[in-house]
């Protein structure tokens, strides 16, 4: 007999997100659009989710009163970014659905859960090794060698938390700097890696659903600047066999993280097409931006899919797409964009700009394969 499948949640069902910035935002307007409320929980107001909802609520991550009556006002919990507390998403599973699950939250919050999950689902990743201190630092260098990269375990994100360690780099300065930087939690604080060499960075967004199925958008170059992500090329200039790949690693961490929900998979691609995993998002991400003006479906509607228990939607391209960043001062520029015959403009409604602060992106469509770019 098949087995019983649950019920997807009815149009009308609330949706709570954990965070309140862009990915917060554009989630809300994802599930609007099915038809599904949403409440977002922020520390702080006025946060770019909190503007396009009614239901907000604005306290700290540890008021428990706070998180009770949002699990008590939501059909289904999900996080917007994983450097969420994980007590937070803990406390809010004791009361209601939470996903992607605590446990997933967990490993993608720690860089060294995160190379061991990896590991052990099978999936290449560059040479790492646990840190703890300065001894070990010294030790680890001693294995992998320089160059290398020292990065905190904990709430890095665009580069931050991460010291280079070349030929002159000073080892006890390195553990001090990166000391300054790491965010406390069980295990140990750092991570050294083997320098990559890469030709090219990548990334895909995986979907698997509450029913096991799994759906992923083609593989896109990533282009950094200052550690930031600037521009996001889909599909990657890269051969079909890499490309093809990719998604298959892609399938496979979501299966093996049992994963309900959207993934963003950084992987490098080596000068011979070889890849590694870098780093898993367990939401959606910036380079999965373009698909809500290249795809049938968005990585955020497809991330409220996957966690309300509808079927995944197709993640085929009908364009091509570049998309850039607004950082900071860039998004002055928008009266000029949004003249702009055929470019879609997307703003997230932050009050004030910082440089390199994500303030917006513009995506730029091209008929498919013209750029003969096709994965
Ligand atoms: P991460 O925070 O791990 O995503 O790292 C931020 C950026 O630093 C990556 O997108 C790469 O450009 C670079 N990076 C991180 N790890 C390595 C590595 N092991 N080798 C070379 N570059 C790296």
């Amino acid at each position: 007999m098949p087995m019983q499948l649950p019920p997807p949640l009815p149009p009308g069902a609330t949706i709570g997100i954990l965070g309140g910035g862009q990915l917060g935002r554009m989630l809300v307007l994802a599930a609007a659009r099915l038809g599904y409320r949403a409440i977002v929980f922020s520390p702080e107001a006025n946060a770019p989710a909190a503007q396009v909802t009614n239901g907000t609520i604005i306290a700290a991550y540890d008021d428990e009163r706070a998180l009770a009556r949002f699990a008590a006002e939501s059909n289904v919990v999900t996080y917007e970014f994983e450097n969420i507390p994980f007590a937070t998403a803990a406390a809010v599973a004791d009361r209601a659905l939470v996903r992607p699950s605590p446990e997933v939250l967990a490993i993608c919050q720690d860089r060294n859960r995160e190379k061991a999950f990896l590991a052990r689902v099978g999936v290449p990743v560059t040479a790492n090794i646990p840190i703890a201190d300065a001894a070990d630092l010294v030790a680890a260098v001693g294995q992998i060698g320089r160059p290398a990269v020292l990065k905190s375990a904990r709430f890095g994100y665009d580069g931050k938390g991460q010291v280079r360690i070349d030929d002159t780099t000073d080892l006890a300065g390195a553990w001090a700097e990166l000391q300054s930087a790491a965010g406390t939690g069980s295990g140990p604080a750092g991570i050294l890696e083997a320098w990559v060499d890469f030709a090219l960075e990548i990334s895909v967004i995986v979907a698997r659903s509450v029913h096991g199925e799994t759906k992923a958008f083609v593989p896109v170059q990533n282009i950094h600047e200052h550690h930031i992500l600037k521009r996001t090329i889909a599909p990657a200039p890269i051969a079909a066999p890499v490309a093809a790949a990719a998604l298959d690693l892609a399938h496979a961490i979501a299966r093996g993280m049992g994963l309900i929900g959207v993934m963003a998979i950084e992987m490098f691609v080596g000068h011979d097409g070889r890849l590694l995993v870098n780093e898993l998002a367990p939401r959606p991400h910036n380079s999965g931006h373009w698909t809500i003006d290249a795809c049938p479906t968005s990585q955020f509607e497809q991330c409220v899919r996957a966690i309300t228990g509808l079927p995944l939607g197709s993640t085929a391209p009908f364009a091509d797409a570049v998309m850039d960043n607004l950082l900071g001062a860039e998004a002055d520029d928008w009266l000029r964009i949004a003249a702009e015959p055929g470019a879609r403009l997307h703003l997230y409604g932050k009050d004030s700009i910082r440089p390199g602060r994500k303030m917006g992106h513009v995506t730029r469509l091209t008929a498919r394969g013209a750029s003969e770019n096709g994965a």
